[in-house]
């Protein structure tokens, strides 16, 4: 109950300048704080997240709590049922402090595409705390939560991880249920967590991990995050790859914090050994057309009958899915919804979506050729550090090339952990390790061991 306390007093002190959060669920969480401070009472039946108050992206449906995706068009939704990630928070004993913002149905780099207000970065509230994700990163930045739950699908744990100076990871495709996640792209998206340090994420990680039956993409694999996490890199082969130190709009502060980062894995005994991703330069294209396709699928369901928010003026049932849509969406959605039904049409199909399928495979046959030669891949999370709010708003392609880093490891389905490695111009900057499938405890132990001989 202290510890909850002291995290709406800084919730309290950080949001007018900050607005992590869309909105806070203060009975639930007090009602959790009491049940843990009974089990601790009681001595026996509380774990490690027992009583940690923690904040929750708006996309994970939380029973009773009003879940929105950040889109006016869900307002007012009350999901019936917790998604198995919260749920399984819940049986661990977590503290739910709130719903955190986010771009609209997560699609953003920067958290401006929220339907309801921009949340201000930690280190400089007239700049963006990253996206789509950012209210996750921005709450655990600012000390409001002790971790968070974010989703990503192109880069949205990753990014504002970066931006915002915390930990971020999107672990294996399949290693968490999406069951109650709004979805966005279902075969890119992944729960993971947000912490102030990797030992913190792994544990979160690993309550939230593992097969469920209610999302049958999900792995029934071990899932064993934390006892490799102090072995250190000594003899450890790490790549570094030749295409993402050349990508267009990289800040030269970015590039150099990564690789004193780089310099120091070497110098606590792992071998550096340059790789290749080839088919780099093509990610961006298929991502933004595999993305929207699967979305424009996803969205479908939103028609102001089922969910949230409906057009009262409506006079007939077209037309009430045509005004709900219209009023409830926001542009970058609406954007969204059009190229992916677009390149889905019958009449482009093959020349977009089954494209784009074709090079998606090209950039998974990269990573496992990269792999082939080294045990993680090191480098920078996004080419810049946080920018300012607005300036990249009316140029979708400047946004978009923000996630040139990161969508590579969904297209490939890879995990991978972004962390603080310095700052450039006073602003934090992201290191990425990304990891073969399945090996999320990999990228943990690697990020683990630069936490370590950078905070030495
Ligand atoms: N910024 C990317 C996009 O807009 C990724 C978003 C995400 O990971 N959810 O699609």
């Amino acid at each position: 109950m202290e510890l909850l306390d002291r995290h709406l007093a800084a919730i309290g002190r950080e949001e007018p300048r900050v607005h992590a959060f869309l909105r806070l669920c203060e009975d639930e969480a007090r009602g959790q704080a009491e049940a843990a401070d009974r089990l601790f009472a009681a001595g026996d039946g509380a774990g490690e997240l027992t009583g940690i108050p923690m904040a929750i992206k708006d996309v994970l449906s939380v029973r009773g709590v009003e879940t929105t995706a950040g889109s006016q068009i869900l307002r007012g939704y009350r999901p019936p049922y917790d998604a198995t990630a919260i749920a399984r928070l819940r049986d661990a004993g977590a503290v739910f402090l709130g719903m955190t913002n986010c771009d609209e149905f997560a699609m953003g780099s920067s958290t401006e595409n929220s339907g309801f207000q921009p949340t201000g970065n930690p280190h400089d509230p007239s700049r963006v705390p990253g996206g789509s994700s950012g209210g996750s990163a921005a709450a655990v930045a600012a000390g409001e939560a002790v971790y968070s739950l974010g989703t990503d699908t192109g880069g949205s744990i990753r990014q504002p991880a970066a931006m915002c100076g915390v930990v971020g990871m999107k672990p294996t495709y399949g290693r968490v249920s999406r069951y109650g996640l709004i979805a966005f792209a279902s075969s890119l998206d992944q729960i993971g967590p947000f912490a102030s340090s990797v030992r913190d994420a792994a544990l979160v990680l690993q309550a939230i991990s593992g097969v469920d039956p209610r999302d049958a993409t999900s792995a029934d694999r071990p899932v064993d995050l934390l006892s490799e996490l102090e072995r250190g890199v000594e003899g450890m082969r790490l790549g570094v790859p030749r295409e993402y130190f050349q990508v267009e709009g990289m800040e030269p502060g970015v590039k150099a914090a990564v690789e004193r980062a780089v310099l120091l894995l070497e110098r606590s005994g792992a071998e550096l050994v340059e790789v290749s991703l080839p088919h780099t330069d093509y990610g961006l294209a298929a991502y933004y057309i595999i993305a929207p396709a699967e979305a424009s699928s996803n969205l479908a369901r939103f028609d102001g009958v089922k969910y949230g928010a409906r057009d009262e003026d409506a006079t007939t049932l077209v037309d009430t899915y045509l005004r709900t849509r219209r009023r409830g969406f926001g542009t970058e959605v609406r954007r969204r919804i059009m190229l992916g039904t677009y390149a889905l049409s019958a009449g482009y199909y093959d020349a977009y979506y089954l494209k784009a399928q074709k090079v998606r495979t090209l950039i998974a046959q990269d990573f496992e050729r990269a792999f082939e030669q080294c045990d993680a891949i090191v480098s920078a999370t996004a080419p810049t550090v946080a920018f300012p709010i607005g300036a990249k708003i009316d140029d979708p392609i400047a946004m978009y090339l923000n996630d040139v880093l990161t969508l590579g490891g969904n297209l490939a389905g890879v995990p991978g952990v972004s962390l603080p490695c310095g700052t450039s111009d006073g602003l934090p900057v992201g290191f990425q390790v990304l990891a073969p499938q399945w090996a999320d405890a990999t990228a943990l132990r690697v990020a683990r061991a630069y936490e370590a001989v950078r905070d030495a």
